[in-house]
């Protein structure tokens, strides 16, 4: 039967990517049914509004959508449609994991670390305001509850059980936060010590950026709240080789979205320039989600043995100091059907090196009383 599932293109970059990961996730040979729907500017344009309840409905329907990025205007314009449609939702697991793949573009060839971040509450709750007229200051509330940081907690110790994981660290700010950072990490140390077999440990959000820079190979699944953890993925991605490369996971209660790190990177709008890679990751991670990991495997291995091979990889695979050895750019359509052309042709039984997260959201009704 095949999987239906529906396909968000985004903005910018985003109508790119989410061709090339189409393109992908069919030459694995498993069935889709794509239900494409628009979010965004393309939204606004055909319905005056950024984030349509048809979108939602088909989510909430599906419950497997692969999301390319959407554009959030700086300052003023809507709200984030990223952040409206975690919430609405209730998506409020986001798995991040950063692999280097075949050791290229990085200083750090080992990295494989998995950032889980709460996305639902937190300091992008939505509630902020101007506090005078004169816009002379501003208030954002960090709402921060136990029954999130008890579930997205729970989340992280299970995905580190199930996937042998050597180590959950959580990460908070609770020495200056003496509200929302203590709560945070009394609902952390109170999980942690239901899972005496998972190793875990606790760092302060500064201190977590030092180490993860200077030695990351010492830690590997990192939970935290939703801005910590939204600048902690783009730094683990860096560590990894890129936003290129660095896709995402967003799961809730039956649902699971599936967007890269990246953003919608307007400047190379429509120039088929963009790195496929992170977006072609998400349908690894959605393949895993739904049970095919045989096709998930195909899928991380191609693209492992394309960036290895560097014969047909985009211009951020290609920069000096990405490469040992300078190469020509390829586009991003280039660069996919090299990907898909691979897929049927590598060892799906050969050991796989930093397979993604085999994750899916945690149910438990004592969390949810
Ligand atoms: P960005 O991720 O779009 O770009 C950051 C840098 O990385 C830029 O130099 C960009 O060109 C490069 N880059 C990103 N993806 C790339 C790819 N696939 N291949 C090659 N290079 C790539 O971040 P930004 O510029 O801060 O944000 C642009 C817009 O995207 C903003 O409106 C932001 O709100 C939005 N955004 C959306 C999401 C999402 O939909 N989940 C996530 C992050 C940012």
């Amino acid at each position: 039967m095949a999987h239906r599932v529906t396909l968000i293109p985004g903005d910018g970059i985003g109508p790119e990517v989410t061709a090339a990961a189409r393109r992908v996730a069919e030459a694995t040979g498993v069935s889709f049914d794509w239900d494409v729907v628009e979010a965004g500017e393309a939204a606004i344009r055909a319905t005056g509004t950024p984030l349509p309840d048809a979108v939602l409905d088909s989510v909430r329907r599906n419950r497997l959508a692969l999301k390319g990025p959407i554009t959030t205007p700086i300052g003023g314009g809507f709200r984030s449609v990223n952040v409206a449609l975690r919430q609405q939702l209730d998506l409020y697991a986001s798995v991040r994991p950063s692999r280097s793949i075949a050791g290229e573009g990085t200083r750090f060839p080992e990295t494989d670390l998995i950032v889980v971040r709460e996305a639902t509450e937190g300091l992008y709750s939505g509630v902020e305001h101007w506090v005078d007229r004169e816009h002379t200051a501003a208030e954002t509330v960090n709402v921060v509850t136990r029954k999130a940081s008890d579930r997205i907690c729970k989340f992280a110790f299970e995905l580190a059980r199930r996937d042998h994981r050597k180590k959950v660290t959580g990460v908070h700010k609770a020495n200056i936060m003496k509200t929302t950072g203590a709560l945070f990490q009394t609902a952390y140390r109170e999980m942690a010590a239901k899972y005496p077999d998972v190793p875990s440990d606790e760092r302060l959000i500064d201190n977590m950026c030092m180490q993860l820079v200077k030695k990351p190979e010492e830690y590997d699944v990192i939970v935290t709240t939703n801005l910590f953890g939204d600048i902690l993925s783009d730094l683990c991605a860096g560590l990894a080789g890129g936003l290129g490369v660095a896709p995402g996971a967003l799961y809730g209660e039956g649902l699971a979205v599936f967007e890269p790190v990246h953003g919608s990177a307007p400047k190379y709008a429509g120039q088929d320039r963009a790195d496929p890679v992170a977006e072609i990751l998400c349908v690894e991670l959605l393949l895993r989600h739904v049970g095919e990991t045989e096709a998930a495997n195909r899928v991380f291995r191609a693209v492992w043995e394309t960036i290895a091979e560097k014969k047909v990889v985009t211009y951020d695979l290609a920069l000096p100091g990405y490469t040992s050895r300078p190469v020509p750019a390829s586009s991003c359509s280039a660069m996919a059907k090299e990907i898909a052309r691979k897929i049927p042709l590598v060892d799906p039984d050969a050991p796989l090196p930093r397979p993604g997260p085999s994750t899916g959201a945690v149910s438990d009704p004592a969390l949810e009383a």
